[in-house]
């Protein structure tokens, strides 16, 4: 028995097939500029084998459960794609199509860090906030796009966000906001460390961790500054969840104890009724890149006919 897990990003897809259970091929492919279809056709006719039974997908963006819809997604020409259908169509196996942050979600409980944890929320920080609820070992989807929760209003009078609206978390928790925050340093400070170290360059947030992690003293402040606003929504989660545990996943998540320290600070001092209670743990994803393909094909045995 074999089933095929893709991940699809905005750069790459990445396929994985197990055997039982087993990672036997996994390979990247570039996605170029085109249909959706035809993006996941190519991952998947990489790593396919006669015996494939099963195909599962993760897509970025607002999918439709169980109909395989991509409403909408940030890397797609087009809204409301059948994905689906067109691939059931084309490879003639049963496909499921779910949310990115859901598929991680079964990636990081069979593979990762949420290995025996029926009970635990995945909270993906990159350019923006994304996430999944797992309760009882499933995902909860609500209608089908719960744990968005990137674009919970954090600040009414906040920064306008990507969506349209002001004060969202991911506002000021994204490697976006980390990049904002070091700009606003290197503009107060010209003959400041950060200033001198990256010049006129284009920067990222890997390159204001990437400083931190080298000992510049800003740049930890910074960092530490994104995860005390991570760690203050995060106690909203957990005021609603009561979580087993919460797993951080995604680049900037991948950054650890220099970005969760202040999280689980914060987090614990925004807690109701914090002197009574623990703070779940708090800690690093730990199913690697491959987390979302491993996790489509974990959900795809799971559909499977
Ligand atoms: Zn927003």
């Amino acid at each position: 028995m074999s089933t095929i897990g893709i991940d699809i990003g905005g750069t790459k897809a990445l396929a994985v097939r197990l055997d039982d259970g087993v990672l036997v091929d996994d390979r990247h492919t570039a996605t170029r500029r085109g249909a959706l279809v035809d993006i996941a056709l190519e991952a998947v006719r990489g790593v396919w084998a006669d015996d494939v039974d099963a195909v599962g997908v993760g897509l970025a963006g607002l999918v439709q459960w169980p109909e395989g819809v991509l409403a909408w997604g940030p890397h797609v020409q087009g809204t409301n794609i059948p994905l689906k259908t067109l691939l059931e169509d084309e490879l003639g196996v049963p496909v499921a199509v779910d949310n990115d942050a859901n598929v991680a979600a079964f990636g990081e409980r069979v593979a990762g860090a949420a290995r025996g944890f029926d009970d635990f929320l995945l909270v993906t920080l990159g350019t923006g906030i994304g996430g999944a609820i797992m309760t009882d070992g499933s995902v909860y989807r609500g209608e089908s796009f719960a744990g968005e929760w990137g674009h919970i209003r954090h600040d009414t009078a906040g920064l306008l966000c990507d969506c349209g609206k002001r004060g969202c978390w991911e506002t000021v928790a994204s490697g976006p906001a980390l990049v904002r925050l070091a700009h606003e340093v290197m503009t107060l400070n010209p003959e400041g460390s950060l200033a001198i170290g990256f010049g006129s360059r284009a920067i990222a947030g890997e390159d204001v961790t990437a400083a931190a992690d080298a000992g510049d003293e800003v740049a930890r402040g910074l960092v530490a500054q994104v995860g005390s606003e991570l760690g203050r929504g995060l106690a909203n989660l957990i005021a609603i969840f009561d979580p087993e545990l919460v797993v951080v996943g995604g680049g900037l998540g991948s950054v650890g104890e220099s970005l969760l320290g202040p999280a689980r600070r914060v987090a614990a001092d925004a807690l109701h009724g914090g002197n009574h209670r623990l703070l779940p743990p708090i800690l690093v994803a730990g199913a690697g890149p491959r987390a979302g393909a491993i996790g489509a094909a974990y959900l795809a045995s799971s559909i499977r006919s």
